[in-house]
C-alpha cells in the first residue's frame, strides 16, 4: 500500500506558479492564438487552469498516449492511444504537459508534432525532474523544477488515484 508522504508544492504555491506562466505566455504569443495540446489525463488539470491564466484566443486539444513499461519506469516506447482532432498546419501549438522525467515521451511527441507543420511549436511543462533526463527536450516554461520523487496530485496519478489531490504530494511506497 502507498501513501502520501509529503507535500511537494502547496495550493497557493501552485496556483501563483500558474499564473505567472500564464502571463508570460500571454505576452509571449501576444497578437497570436494558440492551440494548447493537452497529454491525456496528467495534465487535464494544468492546462484547464493554466488556460484560464492566458489572456488570449486559445482552443484546446488533446492526445492520449501510452509509454510502455512498468507504472513508474518509463521505456521511451510511445504508442498514441487518441490523436488530435484539429490539423496543426499554420497554428501556433503549446504542449502541455504534466511532468518531464527521461524525456522520452516528449521526446517523440515533440517530433511527431513538428512534421505536422505548425507554425511554431513549443512545450510548457507544470514539474520537471532534469536528474532523470536522458533526452534532451526543447522546453520554454518550466513550472517546478523537483527532485527525483515519484510525486501526484493536480492531475498526476498512481494507478488512477490521487489525480483529484489540489497539491503535489509525494509517494512513498
Ligand atoms: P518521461 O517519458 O519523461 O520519462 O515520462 C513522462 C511521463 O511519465 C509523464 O507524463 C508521467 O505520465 C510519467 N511520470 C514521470 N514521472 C512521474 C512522477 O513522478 N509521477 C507520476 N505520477 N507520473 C510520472
Amino acid at each position: 500500500m502507498s501513501s502520501i508522504s509529503q507535500i511537494l508544492v502547496d495550493e497557493a504555491t501552485l496556483k501563483a506558479r500558474v499564473k505567472e506562466l500564464g502571463a508570460a505566455i500571454t505576452k509571449d504569443y501576444a497578437g497570436k492564438s494558440l492551440l494548447l495540446v493537452g497529454v491525456l489525463k496528467g495534465a487535464v488539470i494544468f492546462l484547464s487552469e493554466l488556460a484560464q491564466r492566458i489572456d488570449l484566443p486559445a482552443t484546446f486539444d488533446f492526445m492520449a498516449v501510452s509509454s510502455y513499461g512498468s507504472a513508474t519506469e518509463s521505456s521511451g516506447v510511445v504508442r498514441i492511444l487518441k490523436d488530435l482532432d484539429e490539423s496543426l498546419e499554420g497554428r501556433h501549438v503549446l504542449v502541455v504537459e504534466d511532468i518531464i522525467d527521461t524525456g522520452l515521451t516528449l521526446d517523440y511527441l515533440y517530433r511527431h508534432l513538428a512534421s505536422r507543420k505548425p507554425a511554431s511549436l513549443a512545450i510548457c511543462t507544470l514539474l520537471d525532474k532534469p536528474s532523470r533526463r536522458q533526452v534532451e527536450v526543447p522546453v520554454k516554461y518550466v513550472g517546478f523544477q523537483i527532485p527525483d520523487y515519484f510525486v501526484v496530485g493536480y492531475g498526476l496519478d498512481f494507478n488512477e488515484m490521487y489525480r483529484n489531490l489540489p497539491y503535489i504530494a509525494v509517494l512513498e511506497p
